[in-house]
């Protein structure tokens, strides 16, 4: 009986994910997507603009924040890198995957950080759910992969829902996410990189670092995309 449940359990999820991909099928055809940087039409973001992503210089920008170690973007937060990002978290863009997973790799080469094990950025269940992906945790996967590190997006976890940062003001941005986080014991004696695909005030990623600090990591850092400010 429970083999029976399961079975029909599983093929109502692939009906499910069928069902999902000719939704996506269906919409593209009636509203065909534009590209998140040029505007034309059938492309998230076209090959051009994926070219010009991987040929922008990487600008490393240092920044100091409260309970990390060290924190880095790879670029400013404007133009092609700003569109690209919105465009990897907001519209299913995942061919950026890659380029701005090796501009993160980039960027970490620049730095002498000690790391043992890289950590995404959590999303909320419900928001991974409703997007279908955690783009750090994309992110994360590739960077691992690059730098023969292991990724472990279960060590840390967003155990209540937040409003969306980019929504508020910075104010309202470390008090949104205070005590949002928790770390698994398997961090304890760990130095830690987190990723991220933007850092604005630096509140989630401080917020990640105490849960990971309360569990004993011993080193904690941060990377990004890119940043609205200046840091060098
Ligand atoms: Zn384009």
């Amino acid at each position: 009986m429970t083999q029976h449940l399961a079975s029909a359990s599983n093929t109502l999820s692939k009906f499910g994910t069928f069902a999902a991909s000719v939704c996506d099928w269906l919409t593209d055809l009636i509203f065909p997507p534009s590209c998140g940087n040029c505007g034309i039409v059938d492309y998230r973001f076209c090959a051009d603009c994926r070219d010009q992503l991987t040929s922008l210089p990487l600008e490393a920008l240092s920044k100091s924040v409260e309970s990390l170690d060290g924190v880095c973007a790879t670029g400013k937060q404007d133009s092609i890198l700003e569109a690209a990002v919105k465009s990897f978290k907001y519209h299913d863009a995942l061919e950026l995957c890659d380029p701005l997973a090796a501009r993160l790799a980039a960027s970490l080469n620049q730095q002498q950080w000690q790391v043992d094990t890289i950590v995404p950025v959590p999303l909320h269940a419900d928001r991974e759910i409703e997007r279908g992906y955690n783009q750090s945790d994309l992110l994360s996967q590739l960077l691992a992969q690059a730098r023969g590190l292991p990724c472990e997006p279960a060590w840390l976890a967003r155990i209540r829902g937040t409003s969306q940062q980019a929504q508020l003001a910075a104010s309202e941005r470390r008090q949104n996410v205070a005590g949002a986080f928790q770390a698994k014991a398997e961090v304890a004696g760990k130095s830690i990189l987190l990723v991220d695909d933007v850092i604005t005030t630096g509140s989630t990623l401080i917020e990640c670092a105490l849960a990971l600090r309360a569990q004993n990591a011993t080193a904690v850092y941060g990377i990004a995309i890119s940043t609205p400010h200046i840091y060098r």
